[in-house]
């Protein structure tokens, strides 16, 4: 057997063609790395062995027994076949189906003896599995406790997956591997090693091995996000914007429709201090502004402020249904102050494209707002002195230095629309200036939240019906997108004992209540439908074709329906309280009375004690404050791609797990020590953290075009 190093191509192993190696090249993995990195997002226990007669109807659970009768299989319509025989434990007998897979008949021979998992079928005494998964037992021989279960694509299956990673993790070449971590760190960490660390989190023998690996996998996270967000700072250090002089800000306030709050006009001022300081060496400033509090006003200022010293600004958003909004609610206000602006998104058709381009390059075009298509290489400026980027999370940090480079250095705005605790963002984002606004535009109704369970399902029902008949419109989110996939798994932050509620999933939900309110127009979106498809479903529902849209949490960004006026979000114990109020934030955007339903089944008091935070308060940055209190920093720490924490059937990101503020400013303390000795990260040892950092925003530029 060959060896294999991290940089191998996947091709190399053996069951890894041209085409299965497209589908993993679909999902990032390209090489060795990239496959052992493809973490399993939960595990089967099949460790977890009951008797025929304790099992109850709907578990899922291992069955160790022999096999009693011989397999017999009959042809059902169409092609499909059924195999069907019996097996017992000591306690009891248990009836065995499968479907299509005739062979298992010549495995299954009488006396033999398996371990099957799978979910269990119980009518009084009558236990039955269907298609259970299967491994040949033997007495005093220890099968593994838990099975991995991965994110998937295409046609790829689970023991597809599972082949290729052992046969990559048998392959591998210990001394080939890179680790990114200092000594220093692995050690007064108490880490596992990185070859250790691999096996165990794709086969762990107990929760304490997933634990020690995941451990170590949060560490390298923290790491190179910390080096990455180092370098950006000097970098951004580097900057070189121009001082602006005061603008005429009564000119720019007497175009809106109303006044600006307290708040805001504190804000715009601290921004336009940092754009007209001589001493300073330009602008880089984060807003966090709770969903509502009118951050577009703060950064229409800013913008404005660029084009009356005589220079361009650019405002990017992380949607293109968002960017369009930007520029339908500014294209207003713009006018009125005779600013031209423009849109350029990746649908955008290329004679117009053509057209802003030119239009930048000439500087004809004051200002633009779009999507990351700003980034492109061919899109340049005349003199861009300012750019603005909207809900920061969804981006990640890693592209203010790309969005820098465009600016050659210029001014930066941030909007973020999660306030990060000003103890956090003064860690992650020590670079940047930080304004809140922490007032609400006035009138605004407060949204009445409320805890339920399922008990309160059928009231719940009615009232969706009820406002939809009266002509509003109502988002349900699930935290999983189809079938019942994560029933019976445990992971990383769960354990069975735990007992969780059952994952709502929006596909089936979907279904069922279309089915039960017919005369409602249910639609479904969710992570996995293509960009277009969700604008699609998006657009239609703020268009008011839609009454009930049921989705996973890829509605969270900035959308504005001011006619919807109900968010209920099922499961909600699965979801960070930072999450739950973005959410919330979808609805009382309008003139209507607004409700948020908070629908949990979670037994656990601490659970409950963390929603009920929820119902009662609506400040954000309270919210914020509890939420780092609670679960730590990880859910605020982006990932490469900018995008939250998410739920079912999303890639595990280990980093996400990170559960204490000290370990994330500890990661900045170990990332410094290293950039002070190896500023350019140059030297031999760090060459493997350099290469993953540097693919932090490598990925960012690639993924741009
Ligand atoms: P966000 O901070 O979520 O981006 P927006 O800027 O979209 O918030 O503002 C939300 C809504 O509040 C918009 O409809 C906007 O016109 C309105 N708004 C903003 N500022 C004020 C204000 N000072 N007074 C009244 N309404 C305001
Ligand atoms: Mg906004």
């Amino acid at each position: 057997m060959g060896s294999v190093s991290f940089d191998t191509s996947v091709r190399y192993l053996a069951g890894v063609g041209e085409k299965r190696a497209e589908t993993l090249a679909n999902m990032g993995i390209y090489t060795i790395r990239d496959l052992l990195y493809h973490f399993p997002r939960a595990y089967q226990h099949r460790g977890n062995v009951r008797f025929v007669t304790e099992v109850e109807d709907g578990e899922t659970a291992s069955l160790i027994m022999t096999v009693a009768s011989q397999p017999h299989t009959a042809m059902l319509k169409g092609r499909m076949t059924m195999t069907k025989f019996s097996a017992f434990d000591g306690t009891g007998k248990c009836n065995l189906t499968f479907f299509n897979q005739n062979y298992v008949s010549k495995i299954f021979t009488v006396g033999a003896t398996f371990r099957f998992y799978g979910k269990v079928q119980r009518k009084g005494r009558a236990v039955s599995m269907a298609s259970p998964s299967f491994e040949p037992y033997t007495e005093g021989i220890a099968l593994p406790e838990f099975f991995p279960v991965y994110p998937l694509s295409g046609s790829l299956t689970q023991k597809y997956m599972g082949k290729i990673i052992s046969s990559a993790l048998s392959m591998l070449n210990e001394k080939e591997i890179e680790d990114i971590l200092p000594e220093k760190l692995v050690k007064e960490n108490h880490l596992p090693s990185l070859g250790w660390a691999l096996n165990a989190i794709h086969n762990p023998m107990s929760y304490e091995h997933m634990e020690k690996a995941r451990k170590r996998f949060v560490w390298e996270e923290l790491y190179v996000f910390a080096l990455a967000i180092s370098l950006s700072k000097k970098k951004a250090k580097s900057g070189n914007a121009p001082v602006f002089n005061p603008s005429d800000m009564d000119r720019f306030y007497s175009v809106f429709p109303f006044s600006p709050t307290d708040a805001q006009h504190r804000v715009i001022n601290e921004i336009e201090a940092d754009m007209t300081d001589k001493k300073a060496i330009g602008m880089s400033r984060l807003v966090c502004g709770d969903v509502g509090s009118g951050k577009t006003m703060c950064a229409a200022a800013a913008m404005y402020m660029a084009v009356s010293n005589g220079y361009q600004a650019a405002l990017m958003a992380p949607t293109e249904i968002l960017a369009t909004q930007h520029y339908n609610d500014l294209g207003v206000i713009f006018a009125k102050l005779d600013i031209r602006c423009e849109l350029l998104c990746g649908s955008t058709p290329a004679s117009k494209k053509k057209i802003v381009k030119k239009g930048l390059i000439d500087g004809s075009i004051d200002c633009v707002i779009g999507t990351h298509a700003l980034l492109t290489g061919d899109v340049e400026f005349k003199n861009a002195a300012l750019i603005v980027t909207d809900e920061q999370h969804r981006f990640g940090v890693m592209q203010r230095s790309a969005l820098g480079d465009k600016t050659r250095g210029g001014h930066m705005l941030v909007m973020s629309a999660t306030p990060i605790p000003r103890t956090l963002a003064l860690i992650m984002y020590g670079d940047l200036s930080l304004s809140y606004i922490d007032q609400m535009p006035p009138g605004r109704k407060k949204v009445s939240t409320f805890l339920v369970d399922e008990s309160y399902r059928e009231r719940m029902n009615g009232f969706i019906e009820k406002q939809a008949t009266e002509g509003r419109q109502v988002y349900i989110v699930c935290p999983a997108i189809e079938g019942e996939e994560d029933e019976g798994l445990v992971g990383f932050d769960y354990r069975p004992e735990d007992n969780r509620p059952k994952l709502k999933n929006a596909t089936q939900y979907a279904e069922q209540l279309q089915k039960k309110l017919p005369a409602i127009r249910v639609a479904l979106m969710h992570g996995k439908m293509k960009a277009a498809e969700k604008d699609k479903v998006m657009s239609a529902f703020a268009a008011g074709e839609i009454d009930v849209l049921v989705s996973t949490t890829v509605i969270e960004v900035g959308v504005n329906v001011p006619n919807a006026t109900l968010m209920i979000v099922e499961n909600a114990e699965r979801f960070g309280l930072s999450q739950l109020h973005q959410l919330r934030g979808r609805v009382g955007r309008g003139q209507h009375k607004s409700w948020c339903i908070l629908v949990s089944d979670a037994k656990g008091t601490e659970a409950k004690s963390r929603l009920e935070a929820m119902t009662e308060t609506n400040d954000g940055l309270e919210i914020a404050k509890k939420d780092l209190a609670i679960r730590g920093p990880g859910d605020f720490i982006p990932d490469r791609n900018g995008s939250a924490r998410q739920h079912g059937g999303v890639a595990f990101k280990a980093v996400s797990l990170c559960d204490n503020t000290a370990d994330l400013e500890a990661a900045f303390g170990y990332a410094g020590e290293v950039l002070a000795q190896d500023p350019r990260l140059d030297r031999e040892e760090n060459q493997a953290a350099a290469k993953y950092v540097e693919e932090y925003f490598g990925s960012i530029r690639s993924s741009v075009n």
